[in-house]
């Protein structure tokens, strides 16, 4: 594909994150639906280029459980990124339309996650450091692939620059100020399994049914004091923070018992969130999780060694139909 901004139609506003916006798009001249993420950088216009440069790497991205890349140019002040369009969205969508995902379900997840961050770091050492259910995209033919990995050095630079991340799936030994590794993308990819099995983020208050980072967001205040845990949310009061809810904004009066900072400490001091109750789920997904969230990063498996896991093979040979599961939302 030669991408030209002007070829591509605007379709529909898929989403916002930190970083940008993603959209749906027609190329025209071929009739290839696309999702093209606008970035905006507050670079010079050699490290755009350079950027540009090292977004070619996605061209030679090529797996299952991977996006696909189409190409990527610069429309200032932005950089655009096209890729393969998932027509499922995002796992967190999902979970918070359908409800908590079946233990089943995750497990091809799991499956898929580590063959994409083991493919991505044994074929091109490449770490992916964002690993969440934003990141993690589902189509109707079944398919699970993740998106927004860490391909260039200087994007990830450019973007530290011009946000306080929602970095709460951050391992404890990043926090810390640890160098990232392959370990560091378990970690996440363990707190991420629990929010999908209980449909909700796993450190916030479990009062709270729709607990997810912009309970957090626009906190970052290190003095906030904890506020007392608060009764239950009224469905009104409810109704009313669903509608309230955009990323960026800080939400008054919701279930949220933790800042930012009271989060980050939280992960370095506390025990690691654990699939429960316990016996709800089979032994085997609450070992598997349990091994992603060991605090040590030296105990804790690569991607590559979790494949071999036994709750990661019986996912493989499982029967579940994904592509039927899709069509039932
Ligand atoms: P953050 O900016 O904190 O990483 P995020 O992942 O939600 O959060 P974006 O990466 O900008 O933010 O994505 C916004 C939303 O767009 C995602 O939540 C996802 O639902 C949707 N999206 C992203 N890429 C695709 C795609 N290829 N196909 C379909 N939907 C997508
Ligand atoms: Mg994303």
């Amino acid at each position: 594909f030669d991408l030209r901004n002007e070829d591509l139609k605007d379709m529909q506003e898929l989403g916002q994150g930190n970083g940008g916006s993603v959209k749906k798009v027609e190329h025209a001249p071929t009739g290839t639906i696309m999702a093209k993420k606008i970035v905006l950088i507050d670079a010079k216009p050699s490290v755009r280029k350079q950027i540009l440069r090292e977004l070619q790497i996605m061209h030679d991205c090529n797996s299952v459980h991977i996006i696909s890349f189409y190409g990527a140019f610069i429309s200032d002040p932005n950089i655009c990124i096209c890729m393969e369009y998932m027509d499922k969205g995002s796992l967190d969508g999902i979970y918070k339309k359908i409800g908590p995902i079946d233990i089943d379900v995750i497990g091809k997840v799991a499956l898929a996650v580590l063959e994409g961050l083991t493919y991505l770091y044994d074929v091109h050492r490449i770490i992916h450091r964002d690993i969440k259910p934003s990141n993690i995209l589902f189509n109707s033919q079944g398919q699970i692939k993740i998106c927004d990995f860490g391909v260039s050095g200087e994007l990830i630079n450019s973007i530290a620059d011009t946000f306080v991340g929602t970095s709460t799936y951050m391992s404890p030994e990043r926090i810390q100020g640890a160098q990232y590794t392959v370990k560091s993308d378990v970690w996440s990819l363990g707190i991420s399994l629990i929010e999908l099995a209980l449909g909700r983020f796993p450190f916030a208050d479990s009062s709270s049914d729709d607990s997810d980072l912009s309970d957090f967001e626009g906190t970052l205040s290190p003095s906030r004091p904890a506020p007392a845990p608060l009764p239950a949310r009224t469905k009104e009061q409810k109704d009313k923070k669903k509608k309230r809810k955009s990323k960026g904004v800080s939400l008054q009066g919701g279930g949220m018992t933790m800042s930012i900072l009271e989060l980050l400490q939280h992960i370095v001091n506390e025990p690691a969130p654990r699939l429960a109750p316990e016996g709800r789920f089979p032994k085997e997904a609450e070992e598997f999780v349990d091994s992603c969230l060991l605090k040590d990063p030296e105990q804790r498996k690569t991607p590559k060694d979790l494949l071999k896991s036994s709750w990661v093979e019986h996912s493989r040979t499982s029967t579940i139909d994904l592509e039927a599961w899709a069509s039932t939302f």
